[in-house]
């Protein structure tokens, strides 16, 4: 079905959080309302908002009353249940399609697609008991990390096994079942592309870029990521790949591992605005939420430029929310804070970005001075 929504339509997002607040201002700025699906009652996406429903995603009566006040569905949050998905493709249009929200719910789903279109990730064993989880220690090799396959996120629902006596522990304290074992890799770099297609299938990607994590959780982007150049042509490559096989009407994120001989893995796949597209709001003349917004209403994909390099920081908890004063103060720093009134610990509450003139991202001291107040913090070990 083609859509071309008109100004003033209203867009439906499933999800109150920031990714939801920054798309409801890009949708904003090209005069279309948004209203939110959410369980919260104050959320950062529904204060930019046009209007609210306040229910939980499974309840089929809220998914009612807010479809029927909404002229298409995304997602800022991708875990509505299969039900409540149908629910709402019964009632309006699904972008991007149920049938994507499915496979990105699940990382055993994920991985076999992924695997089946020829596209590598880490290697992986589905685990069901303790028993398997044997079985798959045998196959992928140890150290390894065991994940949720559902309701995994930064980093919440994995734990990373050394030794055959962590089994039973880590069996028992991960859920819901069943579980995916993955070799860990000892990665060079982790990366990211995010990408647009339309429903016409015209496709744009922003540049790739390199991603620090600390605790699992992301702290700095670095665009355009220092990697050569056919591992950037792996990465964009993959994210093509993956999105023309999904259809996808949206945005796609695909999170990678370089390894040490510089071959690219997908770790995951999500499909809706990421965390580390955040800097194309401040160095791209479309932003992700704008690309975001322009394929889920069927209009013209820009090309997905870059005016400019940039760091991007994330502020997570209370420390470093702590720092905004210091970091209003500090000229150059483009501040975003996402409206959330309790900074609790490894919660995110908003981001910097530094922008430098194309070509002159700095090293790692001129990284860390580029932050001021807001150092990076210490890498995972
Ligand atoms: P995830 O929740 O799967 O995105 O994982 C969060 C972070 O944990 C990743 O960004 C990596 O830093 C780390 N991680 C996850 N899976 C692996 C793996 N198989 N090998 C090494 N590191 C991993």
């Amino acid at each position: 079905m083609t859509l071309l929504l008109p100004p003033n339509a209203t867009i439906g997002l499933v999800g109150g959080g920031q990714l939801g607040r920054m798309s409801a201002m890009a949708a904003a700025r090209l005069g279309y309302r948004c209203h939110i699906l959410t369980r919260e009652r104050d959320s950062p996406a529904s204060q930019v908002a046009a209007a609210a429903t306040i229910s939980d995603y499974q309840e089929p009566e809220g998914l009612r009353r807010f479809a029927v006040a909404v002229d298409v569905i995304s997602f800022e949050f991708e875990n509505v249940s299969a039900e409540g998905l149908d629910l709402l493709a019964s009632l309006k249009p699904v972008r991007p399609s149920p049938t994507i929200l499915r496979i990105s719910q699940d990382r055993v789903l994920e991985k076999t697609f992924l695997n089946q279109i020829g596209v590598p990730t880490a290697p992986w064993s589905q685990v069901e008991d303790c028993e398997a989880l044997t079985t798959a220690a045998a196959k992928v090799g140890l150290p390894a990390v065991l994940k949720t396959t559902r309701l995994g996120y930064d980093g919440k629902g994995q734990i990373t096994l050394r030794h055959r006596d962590e089994f039973g522990a880590a069996f028992a304290a991960l859920s819901p079942k069943p579980l995916v074992l993955e070799g860990f890799i000892d990665f060079a770099q982790e990366i990211s592309v995010v990408a647009a297609r339309g429903e016409d299938g015209g496709y744009t990607a922003f540049d790739t870029v390199e991603n620090r994590h600390c605790n699992h959780i992301l702290d700095l982007t670095l665009a355009p990521a220092r990697i050569p150049e056919p591992v950037d042509r792996q990465a964009q490559a993959i994210a093509r790949k993956i999105a023309d096989a999904m259809d996808l009407v949206g945005l796609l994120a695909v999170e990678m591992f370089v390894d040490r001989d510089g071959r690219v893995l997908v770790n995951e796949i999500a499909p809706r605005p990421h965390n580390s597209g955040h800097w194309t709001i401040d160095a791209c003349p479309a932003s992700q939420f704008e690309m975001h917004i322009r394929a889920i209403a069927g209009l013209p994909l820009p090309p997905a430029v870059r005016h400019s390099d940039a760091v991007m920081k994330n502020l997570v908890g209370p420390e470093e929310t702590a720092l905004w004063p210091a970091i209003l103060a500090e000229p150059g720093l483009i501040p975003h804070l996402y409206g959330k009134v309790e900074a609790r610990p490894g919660r995110k509450m908003g981001h910097i970005t530094r922008l430098f003139p194309r070509g002159s991202l700095p090293g790692e001291f001129g990284v860390t001075a580029a932050l001021g107040p807001a150092a990076p913090r210490a890498t995972e070990p």
